[in-house]
Parts: structure tokens; sequence; C-alpha cells
């Protein structure tokens, strides 16, 4: 059920993120270890969203095929360096389609946004929270999938000047709610910081001694340093500290 990372620190080439490491996340595309929830690879599209240096707008790569099949990526990827990556590789859920614009980063201004998991009962179930959001955006929505509207929700929240974590943690307990059962593990950065969500699937950091910080669904590396982010938290970093602490008033 997708996979996605963020890394944040001193620049490094977006191939050491996507394609170098032994489970970088071209591997996890076709090998991921802890599916849960159903799908077995993430075939169904992928992105990456980077800063570059003084640019305070994110680029963005996306694609509706299978990253493995990208002959673009490669050399883009060994050629541009960034202190700020967020991507994702997807499985989509059945029902919702495969186009290039279902594929997350969800990107505004300085944000990037992902989503792993899925929404039940969709879209019926959140059919309340979604009216709330003004009209404007339910009909520019990306695509028509639990995704892109999670975006529209964790986005009007960051218009009104939400911290990060704090907008994450208000649309997880929003549509969990309205949806029980939702696996809603959902990742943002805007370049100094990431914040991300677990609930109902696997997400992992590292901390590296040089202030760098990656947060991963899989480990990227056999680093025993990556430390497991238990389900049902919000984890929020910036290169110099992780904090993770539980999600209120959720219950599995
Ligand atoms: N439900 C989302 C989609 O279809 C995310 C899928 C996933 O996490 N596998 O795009």
């Amino acid at each position: 059920m997708c996979r996605h990372l963020a890394y944040l620190g001193p620049p490094i080439p977006l191939a050491d993120l996507l394609f170098t490491p032994p489970h970088s996340l071209e591997r996890q595309s076709w090998a991921p270890r802890d599916m849960r929830g159903g799908g077995t690879i993430n075939a169904d599209g992928f992105g990456v969203g980077w800063f570059q240096a003084q640019e305070p707008v994110p680029l963005r790569y996306r694609r509706s095929a299978a990253l493995w099949t990208d002959s673009t990526l490669p050399q883009l990827a060994a050629a541009t360096r960034s202190g700020c990556v967020l991507a994702a590789v997807r499985s989509a859920t059945v029902g919702m389609p495969v186009v290039e614009t279902a594929a997350a980063p969800f990107t505004e201004d300085r944000w990037l946004f992902s989503h792993n998991g899925k929404v039940t009962g969709w879209p019926d179930s959140v059919a309340a929270l979604a009216a709330a959001l003004p009209v404007r955006d339910l009909l520019t929505l990306d695509a028509p999938t639990d995704s892109a509207l999670l975006w529209a929700l964790v986005r009007d929240r960051l218009r009104a000047g939400l911290e990060p974590g704090k907008a994450l943690a208000e649309v997880v307990t929003a549509v969990r709610a309205a949806a029980p059962g939702s696996r809603l593990n959902l990742l943002l950065t805007d370049g100094e910081s990431i914040a991300a969500t677990t609930a109902g699937h696997s997400l992992s950091y590292l901390a590296t001694g040089d202030g760098a910080v990656l947060v991963a669904s899989e480990p990227l590396t056999p680093d025993a340093a990556w430390t497991a982010v238990p389900d049902l938290s919000l984890l929020v970093a910036a290169p110099s500290a992780v904090a993770v602490i539980a999600l209120e008033g959720q219950t599995s």
C-alpha cells in the first residue's frame, strides 16, 4: 500500500534515496517488506519532490508508471542534489484511477504531501468532511482519490496557519472518526521540517550524526540505528531533533 520517504539534511543526490541504498525506494516499489492491508507491489505510479538551494518552492516529477520503468529518472536522480526530498511509490487502492495526478507528492507553495493507506467506505464515509471544504478545492482536486482529498483537508488547515503536525493530527482524528479503520500514514514537509503520522502502516526514522534525518515506510539500509515508529503516532522532525508522540484520542 504505497511506500513513502522524506529526507532533510545536507544536500545529497536524489539517487541516494531512490536507487543507491540496498532497500531503496525503487527496490521498495517491487520488493516491499512490510505491506499491510493488501497490495504486493507499488507499480501504479511514483513521484519525487525536492527543494533546490535558495528556491522557496520545490520541484516535482511524477508519473503513472512503475518507478523501475522510468528511463529518465536514474540520470536525473544522479545529477540532482537536494537538502529536502519527499518521494513515494503507489499501489492504487481498488477502484481508484491509475493516473499521474493521483501519484504523490501533492504540492502547493512550499508544501509536499503524501498518503500511504486507504479511507474506508470511500467516498461516502467522508462526504461531510469534504463538504466543509471550499467548493473550489473540491473541483480542483488533483485526482478523484482518497489521498487527493486528504491533501485538500490538510492544505485547508495549513492555509489557516495550523502547525504541520497539528494539521496532520487533526485530519487523522477527523477521518478516523468518520471512517473507522482507515489507514492514514501521512507525510508532509515544507523544506525545513518533516511531519508524519502512523495509522495502520509501517514507518521508521534514522537521524544521522551529520545533521540529517530520514523518515521512510521501510528502512533503506540495514543500519541498526533506524527506529520504528509505533502505530498511532505523530512524528515531527528537524535535522537536529526528532519527536514522536502518541496521536491523542486514538485507539487502534
Ligand atoms: N489510497 C491511495 C491511492 O489509491 C493510497 C494507496 C496506498 O497507500 N497504497 O492512491
